[in-house]
């Protein structure tokens, strides 16, 4: 095998579309595929179909020195590749905690004919464990001569470019000298940086990334149940969460006390990860994270009450201006955001609700139409008689309460995320409340 073998990246979304380019970034030719003609499209054009700091110029630069390319045709990438990333969906199936598992079967199917001898296929998606032993058995019999690796994926949104090139870890599930040897080959400029490699078997490779991402979702539910006592005792959880961080055993990422998570990956992933373990017999060792997950959701319930309670019990004939639809700053991504599920909470309670996103209008508007959109800040605040902080871009950080006061019905704000400066909003005439404080 020569040292840099040719990459194929299989399904172009956020994971995909960030691997591809940054794959052609370290200098491999790489030909990235996707189902959707209408997204193949776009990145061969040179334009990124969602919202990535960083992502469109380095797309750009690629197709423009010829290593990067986009096709809808498995045969192809096939043809094409050494090396196949997997990067498809898996989200959670409908009316159940599992997650859909579809799409990776049938991009595995689809590229099996077209394999050539020697091929390696390499799962980045999140899957439940034991779907690559099943997917390698299968892989078999359809191409005997091909080969089957796990590699789960740890990028952010917001920081996708970053975290692909310069990745705090990478983690190889692999049943073979050869596939480890070719995956090392695949990240060669990435191990060089030097970036650990942690080689394990498949089951594994699965669970490193279901557990990270139980991990996370636990500890911000943590500090979201400490929110909780705060508001019956009259604590403070933004005071709780720095005196906390100071103890380096604990540490202050992922302590920020808020309207909780949401999105593409962390809900989901925790929920498949319980139903796995159902499916296993050892549901007992994840029952914790059912609590995690409501603890979460209670969130997003709290969010609406206070709301209620700052319009006198009723959201009939109230204007109520959402600041934030995606499910974090930095992202266009709607996948179970927080902010639109509390928006459309209220819409469904009586309010007039007006949103306002920097980057995720349009698959806000796709998601809830009955909502209604402001290109502005001020233009969603006007005459409203409540502002919701719900999502923590630097732009709603940086607002100006005395301008916003001058345009809206009422000065009532409910900051969702303990982003803003409560002093500097009383001081502007503001009645300023928060998740978990006083
Ligand atoms: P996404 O929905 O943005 O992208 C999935 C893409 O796969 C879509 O473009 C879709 O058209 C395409 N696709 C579906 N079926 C296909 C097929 N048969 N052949 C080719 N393409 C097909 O999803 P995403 O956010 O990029 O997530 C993909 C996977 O990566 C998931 O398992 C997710 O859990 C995991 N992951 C995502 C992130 C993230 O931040 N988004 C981070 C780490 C891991």
């Amino acid at each position: 095998m020569t040292a840099r073998p040719r990459l194929t990246v299989v399904g172009t979304g956020y994971l995909g579309a960030t691997h591809a380019v940054c794959m052609a970034e370290l200098g491999y030719d790489v030909l990235g595929l996707d189902v959707d003609t209408a997204k193949v499209e776009a990145l061969a054009a040179g334009t990124v179909p969602f919202f990535e700091p960083g992502l469109p110029e380095l797309l750009r630069k690629n197709l423009d020195s010829g290593r990067l390319r986009f096709t809808t045709s498995y045969e192809q990438v096939g043809a094409f590749g050494d090396v196949h990333f997997v990067c498809v969906g898996t989200p959670q199936k409908k009316g159940e905690n599992a997650a859909d598992l579809r799409y990776v079967d049938a991009a595995v199917a689809s590229l099996a004919p077209h394999l050539r001898p020697g091929a390696l296929v390499v799962g980045k998606s999140t899957v439940p464990a034991g779907t690559a032993a099943r997917l390698a058995s299968e892989l078999s019999l359809t191409a005997p001569e091909a080969e089957l690796a796990w590699n789960p994926e740890f990028l952010r949104e917001g920081f996708a470019v970053e975290d692909t090139l310069r990745p705090d870890r990478l983690v190889f599930g692999v049943r073979s000298v050869r596939a480890e040897a070719l995956l090392r080959a695949a990240y060669e400029p990435v191990i060089d940086l030097p970036t650990p490699v942690v080689v394990t078997d498949f089951a594994t490779a699965e669970l490193v990334k279901v557990a990270a991402n139980a991990f996370l979702a636990t500890k911000i539910s943590f500090i979201n149940a400490m929110a909780e006592v705060c508001e019956v005792t009259g604590g403070d959880v933004t005071k709780l969460s720095e005196a906390l961080s100071y103890d380096d055993r604990i540490g202050g990422r992922f302590l920020h006390a808020g309207l909780g998570f949401g999105g593409g990956c962390l809900p989901k992933d925790i929920r498949a990860f319980m139903a796995r373990a159902g499916e296993l017999g050892v549901d007992q060792a994840l029952t914790f994270l059912r609590e995690v997950d409501a603890i979460n959701l209670r969130r997003r319930a709290r969010m609406v009450d206070l709301a209620r309670e700052e319009l006198n019990g009723s959201f009939h004939g109230s204007r109520v201006a959402v600041l934030g639809a995606a499910f974090k700053p930095n992202s266009d991504d709607t996948r179970d955001s927080p902010a639109l599920d509390v928006a459309a909470a209220l819409h469904r309670q009586g309010a007039t609700v007006t949103v306002y996103d920097p980057a995720a209008m349009a698959n806000a508007r796709r998601l809830r139409p009955e909502l209604a959109y402001a290109d502005s800040t001020l233009h969603a605040a006007r005459d409203a008689d409540l502002v919701l902080h719900l999502t923590e871009w630097q732009e709603f950080r940086q607002l100006d309460p005395a301008v916003l006061g001058s345009v809206v019905a009422h000065r009532r704000v409910l900051d969702g995320r303990n982003a803003l400066d409560p002093q500097r909003w009383r001081d502007a005439g503001w009645t300023y409340r928060a998740l978990g404080r006083p």
